[in-house]
């Protein structure tokens, strides 16, 4: 067995040892393997946390910087991240399986969140606004400024894109970070934390990790009195705990949650495009995406031919170790998600659909985490299939024949993530984009995004949205300065 690489926290630019004396393993799902150990920290440590950045945001070494000079360390940040790029992604593909190949590119394109917050940071300007009051005798003018500490809580599946989404933003207006990464993904942030203070030069206290458990660590982050703003990324059950924790204590929540997103293919398609494209949706990244296009909505009349190609299509899909970067899929990231994984694939053919591929563990791979890609049919969208998030590689496919009666049914669900559309019919792609009720819509394409396009859910999927300029005003209050320029204050008992 390898040597078990043992983590501490990262607290005020340095590791320090937990309060607490549990700890958690992290395994690599591959094989089942224990590689890493972490922290499963305390009150305590959060306590520690939030004062180390709160003292960090007091200073004037980071919020008090001058922009250029807070965007010129976000730049060294960035090439910091380039040059530990294979090493990031290696950390990401072992604590959760996921694709070297895939973890290859998010790690490549880190860089670009920080270096394109760096040129917002720098170009962001306030607004003088024309009041009326005192016939136009008052000038008002318009600053940002940022929250303070923020408190970030991500989910393991895309560990560091994830908080980078959160944490270039945060930074590039001048807050400090308290994270909190998932109980199966924590050593990546841990690193990332070091390589930023020891190599890129941020400021002790600007970001901390702090690894442990959502009821604990993750609990006390967000009721925190020291923190200002909280910031999450996972399941809508845990989103809708934290706005009622953030709604308790004042503080504004950015929520970025689950999904059920349509993908939906009309009988005009590329139908080879369609079939990569829903291949895309819900079998990269073996499903455990929230955007996975889990609902394939396909018109009746090529729905055979569609679900034939795509069977075919999933057969030759290439399961093996994530390490290889010829392996197509990975296995599900740990035990317990694969039997969720299980359960809703039974549950459904309870319910009455159909097993048309997949659905098993493949017996010649190693561990307890592959489950074949899964296609199931005769699906109706009041199935708990349809209307539940899985979070693993199992495509429903629905069939439907009138557009009107479609966009009813891709929008009959709590979520509102995302959805695709296909089809060579560009007034009825725009038609059916402009009905959906969903964050963001793909034409044509699925599954893609990247640092300025802004991404969040509608409906039970989120509140707020990441990345493009709207990531950077989740971090920033406005502040309306009045400066009177009458030289007479009258009538005190009117608001004017
Ligand atoms: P999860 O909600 O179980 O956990 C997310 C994080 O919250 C973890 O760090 C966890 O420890 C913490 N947590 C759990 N209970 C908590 C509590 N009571 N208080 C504070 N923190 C707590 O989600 P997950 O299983 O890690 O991730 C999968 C989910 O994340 C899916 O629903 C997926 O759709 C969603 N997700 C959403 C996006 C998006 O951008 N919308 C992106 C990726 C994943």
């Amino acid at each position: 067995m390898a040597d078990i690489e043992s983590y501490d926290q990262f607290i005020d630019g340095e590791f320090v040892p937990s309060d607490g004396a549990e700890r958690a393993d992290v395994e690599f799902p591959y094989n089942g393997e224990t590689w890493a150990s972490v922290p499963l920290g305390t009150a305590t440590d959060v306590d520690r946390a939030v004062d180390a950045a709160r003292d960090a945001f007091e200073r004037d070494d980071w919020a008090g910087l001058h922009p250029s000079e807070r965007a010129s360390l976000l730049r060294d940040v960035a090439t910091v991240i380039d040059d530990h790029a294979d090493e990031l992604a290696e950390l990401e593909t072992r604590q959760n399986g996921k694709l070297i190949r895939e973890m290859n590119g998010q790690m490549n394109s880190l860089g670009d969140w920080f270096r394109y917050y760096a040129s917002q940071c720098e170009t962001r300007e306030g607004d003088t606004i024309p009041v009326e009051s005192k016939d136009g005798e008052m000038f008002n003018y318009v600053v940002e400024e940022p929250y303070g500490v923020v408190g970030a809580i991500t989910p393991w599946n895309s560990p560091l894109l994830l908080t980078t989404f959160k944490l270039a933003p945060a930074l590039a207006a001048g807050c400090t970070f308290v994270h909190k990464p998932s109980t199966q993904t924590p050593v990546s942030a841990l690193r990332l934390a070091d390589l930023l203070h020891e190599e890129a030069g941020l400021p002790a206290g600007v970001y901390n990790v702090v690894t442990g458990g959502g009821s604990t660590v993750g609990d006390a982050l967000v009721n925190h009195d020291g923190v200002d703003k909280a910031s999450f990324t996972g399941s809508t059950g845990v989103g809708r705990h934290i706005g009622k924790s953030a709604g308790e204590n004042l503080i504004p929540a950015s929520l970025e949650l689950g999904g059920k997103s349509p993908n939906i293919v009309f009988d005009d398609a590329n139908l080879d495009n369609a079939i990569n494209g829903v291949i895309k949706g819900i079998f990269a990244a073996t499903g455990q995406t929230c955007l996975a296009g889990s609902r394939v909505f396909v018109h009746e009349d090529i729905a055979d031919e569609f679900v034939e190609r795509l069977t075919e299509r999933a057969r030759d899909i290439d399961l093996g170790d994530p390490r290889d970067p010829e392996t197509e899929m990975g296995p599900v990231a740990f035990r317990d998600q694969w039997e969720t994984d299980r359960e809703y694939i039974q549950t459904a053919l309870k319910e009455g659909a159909t097993l048309r591929f997949g659905g098993h563990q493949p017996d010649d791979l190693p561990g307890e985490c592959f489950l074949e890609p899964t296609i199931l049919t005769d699906v109706e969208n009041d199935m708990t299939v349809a209307q539940e998030e899985i979070f693993g590689p199992v495509a429903s496919v629905l069939t439907f024949d009138d557009t009107d009666t479609l966009i009813e049914r891709a929008n009959d669900t709590d979520f509102g993530l995302a959805a695709g559309i296909w089809t060579e019919d560009f007034r009825k792609a725009h038609r059916v984009a402009d009905a959906l009720e969903a964050g963001t819509i793909w034409i044509n394409e699925y599954r893609t995004l990247t640092y300025n396009s802004p991404f969040g859910g509608y409906k039970d999927s989120g509140l707020g949205r990441e990345n493009g300029h709207e990531g950077l005003e989740e971090y920033l209050q406005t502040k309306s300065v009045w400066v009177d320029l009458a030289g007479e204050v009258d009538d005190p008992f009117t608001l004017g």
